[in-house]
């Protein structure tokens, strides 16, 4: 990680034609926001914040899922805490190695009623996997997958 590109990364004003990082001169197309070396350099930051503090990168990852829904936030990085197990299906929290994305046991932020936004009280952290099957189901919907299931068993 090279340090002369820490100041470009909570800039997001930019000019247009130029790179947004802080300092850099780099034009750009109207499409990108920041030069390629920025953008490589702030996916690798990225990818860096999700292995490193997940937490950090779960409330990030929230915020702009809120902001696109135009539903509350109000978490702060306490509020975000991730168990040792998953509360929804007992197996072990633990991310994947290297740069791959999310596996099924990676902790994953559920909002427990998506339409009061993520908010305290509203959220924890649980598998992948369980977020993946409860995705924006109602409990009338997953009841009716319960009952499908089991009647095709
Ligand atoms: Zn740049």
């Amino acid at each position: 990680m090279s340090k002369k590109f820490d100041k470009g990364l909570y800039v997001s004003k930019r000019k247009a034609g130029v790179c947004a990082a802080h300092g850099c001169a780099q034009t750009v197309g109207q499409q990108h926001a920041y030069c390629s070396a920025h953008r490589q350099y702030f996916a690798n930051q990225a990818r860096f914040n999700r292995m490193t503090k997940p937490e950090r990168a779960m409330m990030s990852q929230a915020k702009k899922r809120a902001k696109r829904r135009g539903t509350p936030f109000n978490l702060t990085l306490r509020d975000i805490v991730i168990p040792k197990t998953c509360p929804v299906l007992g197996i072990a929290l633990v991310r994947g190695e290297g740069t791959g994305g999310a596996i099924d046991s990676s902790p994953s932020l559920d909002c427990f009623r998506p339409a009061l936004g993520y908010v305290v009280g509203n959220v924890a952290v649980i598998s992948y996997r369980a977020n993946r099957i409860k995705c924006d189901a109602s409990l009338e919907e997953l009841e009716k997958v319960t009952d499908w299931v089991r009647r095709t068993q």
